[in-house]
């Protein structure tokens, strides 16, 4: 059996469908649409864009987004090449008719002659064959039952809940400092683990009343939310009651700042490391409905944090996804059935381009593997292999939420400046070694 079948023809299906046929692979797209709806789409289209219609950055030497178009583009990607055909004028981004894009993409589909497409749901696992299940965020609550069943209820969720992650070198050092609640830990690394910001009272007042007014983002029919068990928005613990969050989350307790060794803070925030590397760290238990604009303003007035650069804002979502660091191997597939890989917003990457960036990758890999060509692995360098390598590797299992591209899952250039003066040198080196190493990895295949 050398068809490639893929569940879900959206972002990533399409794509891994157009990428694996193009190397000569016959492919079978299994879509339920229109036959059974989602609450976001309304089209019965392949690749439909639910909501934005950006593929933001198109920027590759300076913006990590950008870098990923850039990387589709060299591949032969068809989201790129049909939206580089439906643009809008947007300045520096992509931007697409959002109905011609889908629209463009299911003709080139279907006239395909190495594509079929099913219109069907898929409701059960697998059990041979070569197989992508892309079936995104909002994946049937059928086949979602199933892939709970073997990766275990825990492995897979059903929102997401993302506090903000925060550039390591945008913040200030001298105000904030590393240390564990109470010390905890066996060995140094884990006794620094935490990265805290203190506030006086008056700073805490002044931060609560911030979260009160701060302009909130209300759930999409349909995403009506069974999470508020396990990770209340930070607004919503504000509104509560004022001294909800110095109890919670931001509880100043078995912490001393050393820079003012003998002033108890009145409220503390943590910061805890979001990756292997330590460029990146999350905000501890600051999911949030915020607007955007008001998550900047209303964190930045947090000590240590005035000059953050963030990597992502936070946010909640009904988002189907994997637990990938634990469940999937380097090559995407599932360890306990490598017989399915698994492609787009359900690995857990965030956004349409990296959706259609691991809907790529995963086509080219079920591809070799189908012709029995062994690919060499992926370059960690490039901004594809930085993502996939985060999700399945270097992310941390146990905190793990859908990840963004940025520049923070990039090693680091060797002797260059870091901070914000030498960021527009660094993030061009960033983006020439990842472009070498991209062409190399793809030469490869053809
Ligand atoms: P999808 O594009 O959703 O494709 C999955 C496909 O699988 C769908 O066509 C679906 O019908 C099909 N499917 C599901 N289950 C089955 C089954 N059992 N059998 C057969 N077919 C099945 N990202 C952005 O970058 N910008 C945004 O503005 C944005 N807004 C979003 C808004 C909402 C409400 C949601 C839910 C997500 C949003 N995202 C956004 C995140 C994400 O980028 C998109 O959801 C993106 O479409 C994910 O690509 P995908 O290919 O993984 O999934």
């Amino acid at each position: 059996e050398k068809t490639l079948h893929i569940i879900g023809g959206g972002l990533a299906g399409s794509e891994a469908a157009w990428q694996a046929a193009n190397l000569g692979i016959s492919v079978v797209i299994h879509e339920m649409r229109p036959k059974v709806e989602t609450f976001a789409h309304k089209s019965g289209d392949l690749a439909e864009m639910v909501c934005s219609n950006s593929f933001r950055s198109d920027d590759h030497e300076q913006n990590a987004v950008g870098l990923l178009h850039w990387e589709m583009r060299q591949a032969g990607g068809l989201i790129m090449e049909t939206a580089g055909e439906h643009r809008l004028p947007a300045g520096g981004a992509l931007a697409v008719d959002r109905e011609s894009f889908a629209a463009g993409v299911t003709k080139k589909i279907l006239e395909h002659p190495l594509i079929t497409v099913d219109y069907e749901e898929i409701t059960e696992l697998p059990s041979s064959g070569h197989w992508i299940i892309a079936t995104g965020p909002l994946t049937s609550s059928a086949l979602g039952e199933a892939i709970a069943a073997e990766t275990g209820q825990n492995a897979l969720a059903f929102f997401d809940a993302i506090a903000p992650i925060i550039y390591a070198d945008s913040i200030d050092m001298s105000k904030a400092w590393m240390q564990s609640r109470y010390d905890k830990g066996d060995t140094e690394e884990e006794r620094t683990a935490y990265l805290n910001c203190p506030m006086d009272k008056a700073q805490y007042d002044q931060f609560i009343d911030a979260l009160l007014e701060a302009e909130k983002t209300e759930f999409h029919e349909g995403e009506t939310a069974k999470y508020f068990d396990g990770c209340l928005p930070i607004e919503v613990m504000a509104e509560r009651g004022r001294e909800t969050l110095r109890h919670g989350p931001m509880k100043p307790v078995g912490l001393t700042n050393p820079h003012q060794p003998d002033v108890k803070a009145h409220a503390v925030v943590q910061l805890r490391r979001d990756n292997a590397l330590g460029t990146l760290f999350n905000i501890v238990g600051f999911q949030t409905k915020m607007k955007y604009g008001a998550q900047a303003t209303v964190f930045k007035s947090i000590p240590g944090l005035e000059g953050a650069n963030f990597a992502r804002l936070g946010g909640i979502h009904r988002n189907t996804f994997l637990n990938s660091p634990t469940l999937l191997d380097g090559q995407m597939r599932l360890k306990s059935q490598p017989h399915i890989r698994f492609a787009g917003q359900i690995t857990g990457v965030e956004g349409y381009v990296e959706s259609a960036a691991m809907g790529l990758l995963a086509g080219r890999l079920a591809a070799a593997e189908i012709k029995g060509e062994v690919m060499p692995d992926l370059p960690q360098d490039t901004a594809t292999g930085a993502l996939v390598h985060h999700i399945t590797g270097g992310a941390d299992a146990k905190t793990f939420q859908p990840m963004n591209i940025n520049f923070g899952l990039f090693r680091p250039v060797e002797g260059l400046k870091g901070g914000r003066r030498g960021r527009t040198d660094r993030y061009k080196a960033y983006t020439d070694r990842a472009k070498n190493a991209w062409s190399e990895w793809l030469s490869v295949q053809g």
